[in-house]
């Protein structure tokens, strides 16, 4: 008999959250978990899911336009933006019943309020102001957009939150940053009929990933009549007289109807009771986590976004996985972190795991860069002019493949098999004796066979 209320509390009902109740509860541990706003979390309510729902949307144009080469003949098509948000308001709240059912099926009990720290062992459920124990605690809260409080007229932007949900589709859209959400929200809205300004202040849109793809993207994008402005920042967004008026520092002033600020995430630890537990934050309010994801209270764990490693829906999960591992099976599991493979849902998408180009030149002392850009099939008939781009980067010492890039349709989903193949260690060789499927746009990573050209201490030869 514990001397606790719960085995376990689970605050934040998220992709990390749910994952550790559910599987915790269904060990057999008494368990409970908070969410103040819906279940599901970012991913499910105002993230992944409703933003590849809004992605497909978005394709419908192109894909009208595309049919004329194949000798189809599309009558007048039209676009209802609410009829979209009802479809997709549907969905989201289904997908939030299958979560919480999964938790009650599991017996984990379901709390409907934020949860806040008392002390280690304690929580306090803020709708009722009732205080529970539990041995141990995970801290699963995510994060939320950076709002940008520095900017003047900041109150008048939206963020990611509220893109989901707008009233109406704008006629003209200013977004700001040159990250995942940016690109991908710049692409539909672009794609839904939206005039579409995107202003970044670096130098190319999508900083962390291969120099070719940022480049390849932005150029696809342009060409669509996406307008990107990089180097660039605002300096103000004011009422005018119809819609807003945005100040630039470089371009002037840019009239929209809606500003919408892309700029980061930020942990939500603000107000948890963190330190009346003990548990400490860096800088920037993330929970700072051993590599257990323990943080400096033994019976208290975070994981997921709010602890600021990787902001992504299967890191956060696969943290609860180990976290599971580590509690409750005897078996200490460190959540790998290494070559994860991820997408941007631009149009067209990126696929991409391992190094950069750039990374791999620091790092390898000579790299093999296989590199293809074509046309894809569809293309030939549709007539589209737009380019895929495959690239392979290999390290000469070990053969193994180090990097692989994606530009173009269905780029997340070879990124998903490629991050099996490189996490296995696969060789270009490997590659090489692999037999293509044909015709398909994949069938480019088999049949690679000579370098396109070498880096050599980072520097292209
Ligand atoms: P969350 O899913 O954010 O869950 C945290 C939950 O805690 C929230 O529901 C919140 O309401 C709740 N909460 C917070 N404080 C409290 C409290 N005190 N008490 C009770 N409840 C609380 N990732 C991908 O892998 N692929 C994608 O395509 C992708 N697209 C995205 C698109 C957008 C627009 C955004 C914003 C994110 C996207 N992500 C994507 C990232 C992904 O959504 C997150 O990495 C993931 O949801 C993190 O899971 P989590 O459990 O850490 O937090
Ligand atoms: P990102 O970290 O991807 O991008 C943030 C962008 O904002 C960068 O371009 C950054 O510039 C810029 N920026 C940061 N601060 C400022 C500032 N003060 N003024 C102007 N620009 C600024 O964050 P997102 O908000 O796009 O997304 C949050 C996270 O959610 C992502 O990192 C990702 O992990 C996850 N996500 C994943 C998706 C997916 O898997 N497909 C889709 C959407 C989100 P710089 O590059 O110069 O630093």
């Amino acid at each position: 008999m514990t001397a606790y209320d719960y085995d376990l509390f689970v605050i934040g009902g998220g992709s990390g959250g749910v994952r550790s109740a559910r599987v915790a509860a269904a060990l057999g541990k008494k368990v409970a978990i908070a969410e103040e706003y819906r279940y599901g979390g970012t991913c499910v309510i105002r993230g992944c899911v409703p933003k590849k729902l809004f992605v497909y949307a978005s394709q419908y144009h192109e894909h009208f336009e595309d049919a004329a080469g194949f000798g189809w003949t599309v009558g007048e098509s039209t676009f209802d933006w609410k009829k979209l948000i009802a479809a997709k308001d549907a969905e989201i709240t289904r997908l939030e019943g299958l979560y919480k059912k999964g938790l009650s099926s599991a017996n984990a009990e379901i709390f409907e309020t934020r949860a806040e720290l008392v002390d280690a062992h304690t929580v306090r459920l803020v709708s009722s102001g009732k205080t529970v124990t539990a041995k141990t605690i995970v801290i699963a809260t995510g994060g939320e957009p950076n709002h940008h409080g520095a900017l003047p007229g900041h109150d008048l932007c939206i963020t990611s939150n509220e893109a989901f949900d707008l009233e109406a589709l704008p006629r003209k859209i200013v977004i700001v940053g040159g990250g995942y959400i940016a690109v991908e929200f710049a692409n539909v809205f672009h794609g839904l009929g939206v005039e579409t300004t995107l202003v970044y202040r670096g130098a190319e849109i999508l900083s962390r990933f291969d120099h070719d793809l940022r480049r390849g993207l932005h150029e696809a994008m342009a060409a669509k009549g996406i307008r990107i402005l990089c180097h660039d920042m605002l300096k103000s967004v004011a009422k005018g007289e119809d819609g807003l008026k945005v100040e630039t520092l470089n371009n002037g002033m840019l009239d929209a109807d809606v500003v919408m600020l892309a700029i980061g995430r930020v942990p939500n630890s603000h107000g948890l009771g963190l330190e009346a537990a003990g548990v400490r934050t860096n800088e920037h309010g993330a929970i700072i986590v051993d590599d257990y994801s323990r943080t400096s209270v033994d019976n208290i764990y975070a994981l997921g976004d709010v602890t600021d490693r990787v902001q992504l829906t299967p890191v956060a999960i696969h943290e609860a996985m180990c976290f599971i591992e580590t509690e409750y099976k005897n078996n200490p599991t460190k959540p790998d972190h290494e070559t994860i493979a991820t997408a941007v849902f631009s149009q067209p998408e990126i696929g991409t795991v391992g190094l950069s180009e750039e990374e791999a030149g620091k790092r390898y002392s000579e790299v093999e860069v296989y590199r293809a850009q074509f046309r894809p099939m569809k293309a030939t008939l549709s007539g589209r002019t737009e380019k895929m781009i495959m690239k392979l980067l290999v390290d000469a010492a070990s053969r193994k493949v180090i990097g692989a890039h994606i530009l173009g349709h269905d780029a997340g989903e070879m990124a998903q098999l490629l991050g099996i193949t490189l996490k296995a260690g696969s060789t270009k060789d490997d590659f090489d004796r692999t037999m293509a499927v044909h015709p398909t746009a994949a069938e480019e990573l088999v049949t690679m066979y000579a370098p396109s050209y070498r880096l050599r201490n980072g520097v292209r030869v």
